[in-house]
């Protein structure tokens, strides 16, 4: 499907590890002052005044990506967003991410600089510090593992376990479509490894294929509150699908939920979708992973303050402890809420 727009192959072997690594980072910038020094020694320096904020994620070929329909520059992108979306989701500021890489001697230095290019741009687009990482080779296919280190004051920190009953359940954006982007990109490969000469039309899935393979992470929803004057009691984010996220933050924080199905944020496109994929909509959005989007309760209090807010939108309320996370249909059932995660859409 994908072209190879850099027809020069240079073998990982011609280069060697030190080089390998300075031809890969040489680009990047250093911008944020906690960052007293970057790649180059045996560890990186940091000066952060707040709390520190530390996540690390995987990413492996074959389990979390496909390189098939999956341009390196956009893994590359996408690998650094996956983990800045969890420092935004702890309502802190990201500033430093490490980058880990192990490739087989398929990828080439061209291939690595790919994907170098998107965590560039990623950088570049969030403000954060590529400070260091480790290289080394793998028997098969290509691992990156990110980790991304962020500040935020104490009192601003949203927990998981922080809401309370009544607080208001509020999501950014919208859901369901980073996963049927997958759907469509999956078909699309199918059609190709049949007839490789047909070209695809994707035209009618652009937004579902762009949240797919180039999320964006929300730290302009962190700004967003800051600016409102709203803490959120609690917050996530949602990589795993609305009802795995919701029934997170309802343990960890003892209370139950009332998600209300007509409240559900849905993109036309999605939709439409699933119209023609023959899904459940709802269902999507509850189980359909990757929209890196986040979830967080506010005191009833602060409703005005984000009522009629383009970004974000009042999907249901806590409930008293002892009370189940549940789904309120538009015909005003009550279905109680389970984990089901991406996984329980595969056929
Ligand atoms: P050491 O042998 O001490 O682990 P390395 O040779 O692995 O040192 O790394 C040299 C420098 O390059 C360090 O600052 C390290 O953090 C950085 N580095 C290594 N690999 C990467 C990578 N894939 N991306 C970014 N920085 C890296
Ligand atoms: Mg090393």
């Amino acid at each position: 499907m994908l072209k190879d727009k850099n027809p020069s192959r240079t073998p990982l072997s011609a280069l060697g590890e030190f080089k390998l690594i300075d031809v890969l980072t040489k680009n990047f910038i250093i911008k944020n002052k906690s960052t007293v020094k970057g790649v180059g020694d045996d560890a990186s320096v940091l000066k952060i005044k707040n709390e520190t904020l530390v996540s690390t994620d995987f990413l492996i070929e074959g389990i979390h990506f496909d390189l098939s329909y999956m341009p390196l520059k956009h893994l590359g992108y996408k690998a650094i967003m996956v983990n800045l979306s969890d420092i935004y989701a702890m309502n802190g500021m990201a500033s430093q991410i490490t980058v880990s890489i192990a490739a087989s001697n398929r990828f080439t230095l061209e291939a690595l600089e790919e994907l170098y290019a998107g965590i560039q741009l990623a950088c570049k687009n969030y403000k954060v510090d590529l400070i260091g990482g480790d290289t080394t080779s793998s028997v098969k296919g290509l691992i990156i593992s990110v980790t991304a280190i962020g500040q935020a004051k104490k009192e601003d920190i949203a927990y998981r376990s922080g809401a309370k009953p009544n607080d208001l359940l509020v999501v950014s954006g919208d859901l369901g479509a980073a996963y049927l982007g997958l759907q469509v990109l999956e078909r699309e490969k199918q059609v190709f490894q049949v007839n490789p000469n047909q070209q695809p039309d994707l035209s009618n899935y652009t937004y579902l294929i762009e949240r797919q393979l180039k999320p964006e992470a929300r730290k302009d929803i962190v700004e967003l509150l800051k600016k409102l004057e709203v803490k959120p009691t609690s917050m996530i984010d949602i990589s795993d699908g609305l009802s795995s996220e919701i029934l997170h933050l309802c343990t960890q924080s003892n209370v139950g939920c009332d998600l209300y199905e007509n409240k559900i944020p849905l993109d036309q496109q999605v939709i439409s979708t699933c119209e023609e994929f023959n899904l459940n909509s709802t269902t999507v959005a509850l189980s359909g992973g990757e929209d890196y989007e986040l979830l967080f309760t506010i005191s009833q209090k602060d409703y005005d303050k984000i009522k009629g807010n383009p970004h974000l939108t009042v999907i249901g309320h806590m409930t008293t402890k002892g009370e189940k996370p549940y789904l309120v249909t538009r015909s005003n059932q009550k279905i109680e809420l389970i984990a089901q995660g991406w996984n329980a859409l595969k056929p």
